[in-house]
């Protein structure tokens, strides 16, 4: 049975890891894609792995590569053919971007897995970096049903309207307008309630999958079960929701 060799689960369709001892090794695309989103974080990363491309797709085909990798990759390289360090290109090996076609004792080959994922995943995170921090359209009687606290109705205001990414935390006694707080901002689009005692981290990580909200309004937090406080810490700190399920990764 073949096994994807990012998330080592069952795989009968993917890339084609290159390489001249088991040609049949495969990552699924979904799961190279994810790396790849990953390493592109890394501003340095992401202009090597285009300039790797770009290198690339000038070279192919090359039929020795072909050959060598038993169809795996159509094209390879050295160190000193793209002019990159041994230790920089290491960390795209280590990451599973990078494949050996082949080595000797005096030289190594090495040829991106997946270009054509990689390409793509890169692609997309450019679409993404260009859409402008949409801003919310806020209505001006947002909040005027709520007497005093105008010090936290500006601030809240002016992080919506600047779209930055911030959290609240209201605390207080019953009765101090904490969920009139939650209603108003419920009036926004793009807005995602949810009450803690009701929530689990799958029910989490499936509704920020599948509805992506700019904002979360989450009541009764102190409720929240510890999987969904694992969930949140995530999602606050670094944005990111990531799920791993049985042939699924997301
Ligand atoms: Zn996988």
């Amino acid at each position: 049975m073949a096994l994807c060799k990012i998330c080592f689960q069952d795989i009968a369709k993917g890339s084609l890891v290159p390489g001249y001892g088991e040609a049949s090794r495969m990552v699924h695309e979904e799961c190279l894609a994810a790396v790849a989103l990953k390493i592109a974080e890394d501003p340095g990363k992401e202009g090597l792995l285009r300039y790797l491309i770009e290198y690339e797709e000038k070279h192919a085909p090359h039929d020795w590569s072909k050959d060598v990798s038993g169809q795996s990759t159509d094209v390879s390289w050295e160190w000193t053919d793209v002019g990159i360090t041994a230790t920089r290109i290491r960390s795209l090996l280590n990451a599973g971007l990078v494949s050996i076609v082949f080595s000797t004792n005096s030289s190594t080959y090495y040829s991106l897995i997946g270009r054509a994922v990689i390409k793509e995943a890169l692609g997309r995170r450019e679409e993404l970096s260009i859409v402008p921090a949409a801003k919310l359209d806020i209505p001006d009687s947002l909040f005027v049903c709520i007497i005093g606290y105008n010090d936290l109705k500006d601030e809240i205001r002016f992080t919506l309207r600047e779209g930055r990414k911030s959290h609240y935390l209201l605390i207080g006694p019953p009765a101090t307008a904490k969920s009139l707080f939650l209603l108003e901002l419920g009036r926004l689009s793009g807005t995602f309630p949810a009450t803690g005692s009701r929530v689990s981290g799958a029910g989490l990580t499936d509704a920020f999958l599948n509805y992506q909200p700019k904002i979360l309004l989450l009541d009764e937090i102190d409720k929240i079960p510890m999987d969904a406080t694992a969930v949140l810490l995530s999602v606050m700190e670094t944005g990111d929701v990531l799920e791993t399920k049985y042939k699924r990764h997301r």
